[in-house]
């Protein structure tokens, strides 16, 4: 960017002022509650959300807008609103519609805000992990939301720490937070392309001065980060930012393209500029490596993914895994939601009739009640209701649109089994899950992932299918319209664009856990040969225990 709009601070303070109070209603802990999702499913992290609307209720649709990113993240959220003069940040643990309420809402008045929605692992599921975070630049006081995972902020907080900086979390993105106050003596753009240099690993970010909205992704884009222009709201520009084009829509903001890998965007009065990392991406020859689970899982299918929908995508998928193992059958049936999609392809493929065959439970909740034993066994029942009248005496096909650990997939079948399926018949749209994520999935370490060195027939067999076929890379590649390197395949094909470092690596990779030893002086290949024997993983057992608490409490923050 050239003359960024954002060296013009004439609000611009040398210190931050925060005034901390807590939130008038009482505190109900609820960082237990994240287990009851831990049915080994891949968990996206985090959805970011922006908005720069002078004279709009930006808190209400920045509201809107991480509400429809709840997907991404269930453990807690927070907006941050800029009124020009102070931000003023509100986050707490639970869903959004727990965390805002009309009246909290009412209090964050502004010309501008940043919304998060975060899913976070065992451990760190507090409320001082929860976002947008404050920390201080150039321009002066300044909110961060973060999407994504840095492969080196252990060896970056370390560094820091032993520069004497402090730090109040165990988020990487507070890395980030204090890089960018680090070098405050910089201009704000230097300090952004500077912290891009520092920092390696997925970011989509989205950060707020008190009179600035900026976007940037990492170079590799390996989260998705849009733009959108709000046009119901009068005159002069409005602009928009989103994890997911799904939550442009319903802010009123028409979706204008993606925020490029290595980019960043400024908005603000002056109207709207971009600058680029200058450095081409040393990771991956063509600058882009998004997560292809993206188009698999994680996005929601009304969202566009490189000029992509995604529901159709997915049906996509679904047809060419038709063409590509056929079976004969009377019924397709999908997973709910996010096998769906598939389940219509292959059936439109194949020319098998495609019928509802297991019903969600869309009502469900978290609950601060703990299941009884009997409860736990069910597991996945109090979920999913198998419908006996599609099922019985009927061959059926099943459509998934992945197997992590497998435990899941397993009782679905059983299910199908028990409501009178003839025959069971698994059909998967995305190639086995063998590398676990470091780029902001929180999937299992590897010795947990059922296809980590395990034959399609052993998988087979472990889920009690009659036969079972995952799509080929190439297919689900080609469904997604895009060549293969513009993607990271990573959990499918190991092959990281971003280089992790040993000890990260060694986190997921190596056997962490037999009889309570951690492993991570061993060998790690040796260890991965020894973890490839027996069951899968005991998820089943972690679903719905509870996990310590840690005192979080919800917090409105004012800083000037
Ligand atoms: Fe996505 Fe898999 Fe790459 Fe993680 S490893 S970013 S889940 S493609």
């Amino acid at each position: 960017m050239h003359g960024s709009p954002t060296q013009s601070s004439s609000h611009q303070r040398s210190s931050r002022q925060a005034d901390v109070f807590f939130a008038a209603h009482e505190f109900q802990d609820r960082s237990h509650e994240h287990n009851d999702n831990a049915e080994g499913r891949p968990h996206e992290e985090c959805g970011v959300f922006g908005i720069y609307a002078p004279g709009v209720d930006v808190a209400r649709r920045a509201f809107f807008g991480i509400f429809a990113l709840q997907h991404r993240g269930q453990e807690s959220a927070g907006i941050a609103v800029s009124n020009g003069e102070r931000i003023k940040l509100h986050t707490d643990m639970g869903l959004v519609s727990q965390v805002f309420s009309n009246d909290t809402i009412e209090t964050l008045t502004g010309d501008i805000a940043v919304g998060h929605t975060r899913y976070s692992t065992t451990g760190s599921s507090t409320a001082c992990n929860a976002q947008p975070i404050l920390t201080e630049s150039s321009e002066g006081i300044m909110a961060v939301a973060h999407n994504g995972n840095l492969v080196n902020a252990q060896i970056m907080r370390s560094e820091m720490e032993a520069r004497g900086i402090e730090f109040q979390t165990s988020m990487d993105t507070e890395v980030i937070a204090k890089t960018i106050e680090e070098l405050k003596h910089l201009p704000l753009e230097e300090a952004l392309l500077e912290t891009m240099r520092r920092v390696q690993g997925a970011y989509s970010l989205v950060l707020m001065t008190r009179d600035t909205l900026i976007a940037m992704r990492d170079p590799n884009g390996v989260r998705p980060l849009c733009l959108g222009a709000v046009k119901d709201a009068g005159d002069g520009q409005k602009w928009a930012l989103a994890s997911e084009t799904c939550a442009l829509n319903v802010v009123g903001a028409e979706y204008v393209r993606e925020i490029e890998p290595g980019e960043i965007v400024f908005i603000n009065a002056e109207g709207i500029e971009s600058t680029r990392f200058s450095e081409p991406s040393p990771y991956h020859k063509n600058g882009s490596a998004l997560c292809v689970f993206e188009f698999v899982y994680l996005a929601r299918p009304d969202s566009q993914l490189m000029g992509r929908n995604v529901h159709f995508t997915r049906r996509r998928m679904g047809e060419m895994l038709a063409k590509q193992a056929p079976v004969e059958a009377d019924v397709v049936i999908g997973v709910p939601d996010s096998g769906l999609p598939a389940a219509i392809g292959y059936a439109s493929a194949s020319g098998i009739p495609y019928q509802e065959g297991l019903i969600k439970n869309r009502y469900i909740q978290r609950t601060f009640i703990q299941p009884d034993q009997m409860q736990r066994e069910l597991g996945v029942r109090m979920k999913l209701t198998p419908l006996r009248e599609v099922l019985e005496g009927r061959r059926v096909v099943v459509v998934e649109d992945s197997i992590v650990r497998g435990t899941t997939t397993k009782r679905i079948v059983q299910m199908i089994r028990d409501a009178g399926a003839a025959e069971v018949h698994l059909r998967i749209s995305s190639p086995p899950y063998k590398w676990p994520c470091f780029y902001g999935i929180d999937t299992a370490a590897r010795k947990d992932l059922i296809a980590f060195e395990r034959s399609v027939e052993d998988i087979r067999q472990y889920n009690g299918a009659d036969s079972l076929a995952y799509i080929s890379m190439d297919n689900m590649l080609a469904a997604t319209g895009q060549p293969k390197d513009v993607f990271c395949r990573a959990c499918f094909d190991g092959e990281y664009p971003i280089s992790i470092p040993q000890d990260i690596k060694l986190t997921k990779l190596m056997l962490e856990d037999a009889n309570g030893a951690n492993g991570h002086n061993g060998d790690a290949a040796k260890t991965l040969m020894e973890s490839a024997s027996g069951d899968p993983g005991p998820e089943s057992e972690n679903e719905f225990s509870p996990v310590a608490t840690n005192g979080p409490h919800p917090v409105t923050t004012v800083a000037h």
